[in-house]
């Protein structure tokens, strides 16, 4: 690293005008840029709402909850870190006004503050801006880049802001503020519009912060005229308004804004060098394959928060990414475990050349996941179970082939007679529900000669978690005995880890996520080697 010396640079994304406008997309795609020219630089979000963390929060809410190596469970923005960058996150990534504010009073409760009133500025400011410094003290990353969840105005990110303005003013040129603001298409005029962004940046202003670049949201071509003029009335460099014109795909995104040199507006704000030509050769053949794909197959995603996709945001990515390796498209049916019943599986997943249920908690859908698995399993389609889906096929196994009557997990039945999914021991006295889950990576050995072994070419390997039940053990010799085999457990033995069904095809079952570990640059070989056999089967 060239500037070990020199101090970390500090980037701020903050959002005007409209929420959802892909904050985390442009944080990832610029970061992707800067680490193409050889610096290493990371992405950290900060969240407005008082939830300590999104563990909690229903996915109808918020979307998925991505989880870290280092078992954090945080906002599905940081897939998208992970999978531009190939370079973990952690607990220090993603920060919400709830943490903050839980350090602040827990240190108060302490007596840390010695008899002073504890308030919002100095003290909640302070400790953003430690969140915000602890990444660039890990002496891993020149570039640090802070997303400021929510919009400019709102009254819960204010603190943030006015974080960020200490920090501009602290740093100076070690720092720089990027605005992502729309540009809003009049059909009937034909026309963008800029006035809203000249509000939100005005709005920036009163609270301090002038932007240094604006990243412009538009559905049309964003003109040298319009440019000029935002760029007068918002006080930035022409060059700064950068166009980011609607996309087909996000993986798009970090070539778009290359072609307007978003990157080099930054490090030229920044102070620092160029360095070389940005190196997106990996990037480009991975665009190249997923534009132009030789063969499409048709899974169906089976899970209860289909309605929201971002439910099972990596989920569908990692399907992307294992479609591009088999330079296949991967056309996702979404289907709503509710309404599958023993009747209509034929009709509903007849069609289909591979079937992923999905994970989840609770019981609502839960029929449907099994029926989709006994239709699955009896039709030889190839077929992968995440968490809540690897322990459904234990309870369809159970029931429809050791004939174990209304085997069920002890979450949804707590009284059964066949408890063939059980709460972990080591989950049974926890009461509160806040990051208590088994969470993040933790090790799995895989038995020789099993599919499993085949697909990850290894024996030992990591994956992350995010569960409280497992496939209980006394239950093990009769599924071994049947064919459906334990090849993947924890390194004591006594957790399974991955399931698989030796009289069919396709059959696999995970109790980790290994959707969470899917990048553009690793495709996950579950997913690679699933969507193959979805191929397979299609042919
Ligand atoms: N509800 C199940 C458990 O807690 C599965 C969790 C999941 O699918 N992430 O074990």
């Amino acid at each position: 690293m060239e500037t070990k010396t020199s101090p970390v640079k500090y980037i701020f994304v903050t959002g005007g005008v409209s929420s959802s406008l892909g904050k985390g997309i442009i944080s990832a795609s610029l970061a992707k840029l800067l680490q193409a020219r050889g610096y290493s630089a990371t992405i950290q979000k900060l969240d407005p709402y008082i939830n300590v963390d999104p563990g909690t929060l229903n996915p109808y809410e918020h979307g998925e909850c991505f989880v870290t190596n280092d078992g954090a469970e945080t906002d599905l923005d940081l897939g998208h870190y992970e999978r531009f960058l190939n370079v973990p996150t952690s607990q220090s990534n993603n920060v919400t006004t709830g943490r903050i504010y839980q350090t602040v009073i827990n240190k108060e409760r302490e007596g840390a503050y010695l008899g002073k009133t504890v308030q919002v500025i100095p003290h909640i400011t302070d400790e953003i801006k430690r969140r915000i410094k602890l990444l660039g003290e890990t002496g891993q990353f020149e570039v640090v880049i802070t997303e400021i969840g929510g919009t400019v105005g709102d009254i819960e990110s204010l603190p943030f802001i006015e974080a960020v303005r200490q920090m501009i003013w602290e740093m100076g040129s070690n720092c720089a503020v990027i605005h992502l603001t729309l540009l809003p298409y009049l059909t009937v005029t034909g026309e963008l519009k800029t006035k809203p962004t000249q509000h939100s940046v005005k709005t920036l202003l009163e609270y301090g912060v002038q932007p240094d670049i604006l990243v412009c949201r538009s559905e049309k071509p964003v003109n040298a005229e319009i440019r000029r003029k935002l760029a007068l009335f918002c006080n930035v460099n022409v060059n700064a308004v950068i166009e980011s014109i609607d996309a087909s795909t996000i993986y798009d995104v970090p070539l778009l804004m290359l072609k307007e040199q978003l990157d080099k507006v930054v490090l030229a704000k920044l102070k620092l060098p160029l360095r070389q030509e940005p190196d997106m050769e990996g990037w480009k053949n991975f665009l190249g394959k997923l534009k132009n794909p030789t063969s499409e197959v048709k899974i169906g995603l089976i899970g209860k928060y289909i309605e929201l996709k971002d439910a099972y945001k990596s989920i569908a990515e990692a399907l992307i990414h294992a479609g591009v390796s088999n330079e296949t498209k991967v056309n996702v049916e979404w289907i709503h475990s509710e309404k599958l019943d023993d009747k209509n599986v034929q009709e509903k997943l007849g069609t289909l050349h591979g079937i992923l249920v999905a994970p989840g908690f609770g019981d609502r859908g839960i029929e449907g996941k099994i029926n989709a698995i006994k239709f699955a399993r009896e039709q030889k389609i190839p077929f992968l179970g995440i968490c809540l889906g690897m322990q459904c096929a234990v309870i369809e196994f159970s029931r429809n082939v050791l004939g174990l009557e209304n085997a069920h997990s002890t979450e949804m039945a707590p009284e059964t007679k066949y408890p063939v999914i059980d709460i972990m021991d080591e989950q049974k006295n926890i009461t509160k529900k806040g990051g208590t889950m088994r969470l993040g990576e933790y090790p799995c050995n895989i038995s020789k000669n099993t599919k499993a072994a085949a697909i990850y070419g290894k024996s030992r390997i990591s994956e992350r978690h995010r569960h409280r039940y497992e496939f209980n053990n006394k239950f093990l010799k009769k599924f071994e005995d049947a064919g459906m085999l334990a090849s993947g457990v924890n390194p004591n033995g006594s957790l399974v880890e991955i399931i698989e069904y030796k009289n069919h095809p396709w059959f696999i079952g995970v109790q980790f996520h290994p959707e969470y570990k899917s990048t553009v640059e690793n495709p996950h070989p579950l997913f690679v080697k699933f969507v193959k056999a979805a191929l397979d089967y299609s042919r």
